[in-house]
């Protein structure tokens, strides 16, 4: 579970607030609850102090302290049902105290007097040893002018007992509930933020190459939909603007096409004059050079541009890369002799591609020609093609200078070159790769390099299978080498 994930962090934020609604809500009722309870037992307790100031105390001058105890102890019971009862004159001296309860939960001699004359009725909370006691009090004038204290008191423990059920039942549901409501929200907030994870799994695929594709938009009407159609809006927006680069940069090569190879035909018509002075004809060689190469990086830089574009029409064919491979190889064998090179190429077992004929054998020519180009005299290039995971794969390897690290990621880089000088010696311009790449990426193919400085390169290019295309070589690897003897 990502902590850090949006779904477990509104989960939680649920969660958390749920148990706080919930103890906000176990809190007031355990505060509703305890005012109901006492104000019950306090009312119960007050009826029973006026019946006995009514019913009782009226008739105590005649009829004596002792006939109001049995009177008390016949009505009420005070020591059976727990309860504290205590009559006392307006001096304080008591007529009537009720004896020890039968739970023997607290001494009624041990509850203070807290009556005072100035109010007729009142209610306390009496904490004394052993518990709690709700008591009432409650003055009484008799006809004849004496008064009296009725103090009438009950335990608060069964009281306490119920609110302690309502903290009980709260602590032990409460988790539950909330661990329920969590999980509930957990999965119902996945499933709403599934198309989230489809359009994030969609958006990662969409690179300059496939900006014509677009995200998924399910029509719910949410803020969802809303996003994903904003998101939508701005890759048709971006696949504009890289349109107009790349038509730019295809329109800019070809204008700069036609004065170029006017310049070229000039400079060779003034080469050929015979009277030229030998500096000036050594100059004019020169300047062609340049322009060559300048038309060899405008034709480069106009072929990426209208690969980038869409504009090249590949004729795709299903055609044996392997044999592509082969042929390809033994053209540049002799670029490779000239150097001293052992140029292998191996076939593990028979691959067959759709694909433009002439664009792939490209990509084969600058991968070999760079292998030649950056391996010392001596070394050895190896062309292999095989299958792996339902891939066809070429390789292009060598034991040459290899590549730094930090240099790596720049290689497929239109003009990048990691030593310019060494590069331009050799002709390039930094733009052999860059084409390997936007003629794979036309073909839904995927090239990588690995390489170890001093070592040598691996150019890898995974190019998908056409339907029912892989066949074991007959006889294992079929093998062909440039130079003779050396077919590994
Ligand atoms: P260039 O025309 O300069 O060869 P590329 O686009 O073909 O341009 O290659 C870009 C850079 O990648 C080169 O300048 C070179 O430094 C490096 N490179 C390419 N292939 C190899 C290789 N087989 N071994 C070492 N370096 C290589």
């Amino acid at each position: 579970m990502n902590l850090h994930s949006m779904r477990f962090r509104l989960t939680a934020w649920y969660a958390v607030l749920l148990a706080g609604a919930l103890v906000l809500l176990g809190f007031s009722v355990y505060i509703g609850l305890e005012h109901y309870l006492s104000g019950s037992a306090l009312r119960t307790l007050a009826e029973q102090s006026h019946s006995i100031g009514s019913e009782l105390l009226v008739n105590l001058p005649e009829k004596g302290p002792h006939w109001l105890a049995e009177e008390i102890e016949e009505a009420y019971a005070p020591e059976a049902n727990g309860n504290f009862i205590r009559v006392s004159r307006s001096d304080g001296t008591p007529v009537y105290v009720s004896g020890q309860p039968k739970d023997n939960s607290f001494d009624p001699l041990l509850v203070p007097v807290f009556w005072s004359p100035s109010t007729a009725e009142s209610s306390k909370k009496v904490r004394i040893p052993g518990g709690v006691l709700l008591v009432e009090s409650l003055a009484f004038i008799n006809p004849d002018g004496s008064r009296y204290i009725v103090e009438n008191g009950t335990s608060y423990a069964d009281i306490q007992k119920v609110l302690n059920g309502l903290l009980r039942l709260v602590a032990l549901y409460l988790p539950f509930v909330v661990s329920l409501a969590g999980l509930g929200g957990y999965w119902l907030m996945r499933r709403s933020l599934r198309p989230v994870d489809e359009i994030t799994r969609r958006a990662e695929g969409i690179t300059s190459s496939n900006l014509s594709e677009r995200l998924p938009v399910i029509k719910t009407g949410d803020e969802l939909e809303r996003l994903s159609i904003a998101l939508n809006r701005m890759i048709a927006r971006l696949e504009d603007a890289f349109q107009h680069i790349h038509r730019f940069s295809a329109d800019a090569s070809h204008e700069l096409r036609t004065p170029l190879t006017i310049l070229q035909l000039e400079l060779e018509e003034i080469a050929q004059h015979r009277e030229l002075p030998p500096a000036t004809a050594d100059q004019i060689g020169s300047a062609l050079e340049e322009t060559q190469r300048l038309s060899r990086i405008i034709e480069n830089l106009m072929a990426i541009a209208r690969l980038d574009a869409g504009e090249v029409k590949m004729d795709k064919v299903l055609l044996n890369l392997g044999d592509l491979a082969t042929s390809t190889a033994e053209q540049m064998k002799l670029l490779a002799e000239e150097k001293s090179l052992n140029l292998n190429c191996r076939i593990y077992s028979s691959v067959r591609v759709l694909g433009d004929h002439s664009r792939l054998k490209q990509v084969i020519v600058n991968l070999i020609d760079n292998a030649i180009k950056y391996t010392p005299e001596g070394g050895a290039i190896e062309v292999t093609v095989r299958s792996s995971d339902g891939k066809g794969v070429l390789e292009v390897n060598d034991n040459g200078l290899g590549i730094s690290p930090e240099v790596m990621p720049h290689v497929f880089e239109r003009f990048y070159r990691a030593d310019k000088a060494r590069s331009r010696d050799s002709g390039g311009a930094g733009l052999g790769l860059a084409i390997v790449k936007a003629i794979c990426s036309a073909h839904g193919a995927e090239v990588q390099v690995a390489s170890q400085e001093g070592e040598g390169s691996r150019f890898r290019v995974e190019l998908p299978l056409a339907q029912g295309s892989i066949y074991p070589s007959c006889g294992g690897i079929s093998t062909w080498s440039g130079v003779s003897g050396n077919t590994g």
